[in-house]
C-alpha cells in the first residue's frame, strides 16, 4: 500500500463546530493539515488559496447546498472531494456524486472508516487518472492493460465489457462509482439510466472474481448509488 504524503493537507467545510472540532483532532492525530471553513463561500475561497490535497464537504451548509462546493471546486481542480451526508440527503449525495464527488461518508460515521476513504482518495492522486493496471482479489490477478486474467494458474475469461467495467472502477480503487457514471463510461450517455445492465454484469463478474459470489468483498454493492472496487492493494 502506497501512504499518502504525512504532510498531506485536507480542507474541512462543515457548519456544526462540534464535528468540526472532532475532525480537526482526528486528522491532526495521522498527520494531516487542516484547514476549515464553515460556509460555502468561505470553502470556494479557501480551497482556492490554500490548494488543499482533499476537500471533505458537508452537504448541509448555511448558505449554499454542500454540491454547489464540488461544482466550484471541479470547475477548476481534480482534487479528491468527500461528502458528508445525512440519511435524509440520499438524492444530493448522489447528485454531489454525478457533479465530480469522489465519494460519500453518511453521518453518523465512524472515523476509521472516514480515514479510509481519505486514503484512498489520496491514493487515487498518487496512482494518476488511469488507475491501477494490475487488479489482486485473493488468488486472482487481473492484468487490465493485457486483457488477461487467472484464478491461480487457470485463465479465467472476461468479456470485452466486463474489463471496461473493471477498467472505470479501478480507476477510482477505493471509491464509490454511480450508476450513471459507471454506466455513462461503459455503454455510453444513452444508457445512464439502465442500471439492470449492471446488475447482470456485476453478477457474471463476481461468479469469475469473487471467493463467494454471494458475500463479495471486492465488488461492493452501495445501495441506491452504485460499486465499489476493493483490490488488495
Ligand atoms: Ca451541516
Amino acid at each position: 500500500m502506497t501512504a499518502p504524503p504525512a504532510t498531506a493537507s485536507i480542507l474541512i467545510v462543515e457548519d456544526e463546530a462540534g464535528i468540526r472540532r472532532f475532525l480537526r483532532a482526528a486528522f491532526a492525530a495521522e498527520g494531516y493539515r487542516v484547514v476549515e471553513s464553515t460556509t460555502a463561500h468561505r470553502a470556494a475561497i479557501d480551497a482556492a488559496s490554500h490548494k488543499p490535497d482533499l476537500a471533505l464537504v458537508d452537504l448541509g451548509l448555511p448558505d449554499l447546498d454542500g454540491v454547489e462546493v464540488v461544482r466550484s471546486i471541479r470547475a477548476w481542480s481534480p482534487m479528491p472531494i468527500i461528502v458528508l451526508s445525512a440519511r435524509i440527503q440520499e438524492r444530493a449525495k448522489i447528485e454531489a456524486l454525478d457533479a465530480g464527488a469522489d465519494d460519500y461518508v453518511t453521518k453518523p460515521f465512524a472515523i476509521g472508516e472516514l480515514l479510509a476513504r481519505v486514503r484512498a482518495g489520496l491514493r487515487h492522486v498518487i496512482r494518476g487518472p488511469s488507475g491501477a493496471q494490475v487488479l489482486r482479489f485473493g488468488n486472482v490477478r487481473v492484468d487490465l492493460g493485457a486483457r488477461t486474467a487467472q484464478r491461480g494458474d487457470v485463465e479465467l475469461h472476461l468479456t470485452r465489457i466486463e474489463y471496461r467495467l473493471l477498467g472505470v472502477l479501478a480507476r477510482h480503487a477505493g471509491m464509490v462509482v454511480t450508476h450513471r457514471q459507471l454506466l455513462t463510461d461503459v455503454w455510453g450517455p444513452a444508457h445512464a439510466g439502465d442500471t439492470h445492465y449492471l446488475r447482470v454484469y456485476m453478477k457474471q463478474l463476481r461468479g469469475k472474481l469473487e471467493e463467494d459470489p454471494v458475500r463479495p468483498v471486492h465488488l461492493v454493492t452501495e445501495t441506491g448509488v452504485g460499486y465499489r472496487l476493493l483490490d488488495d492493494d
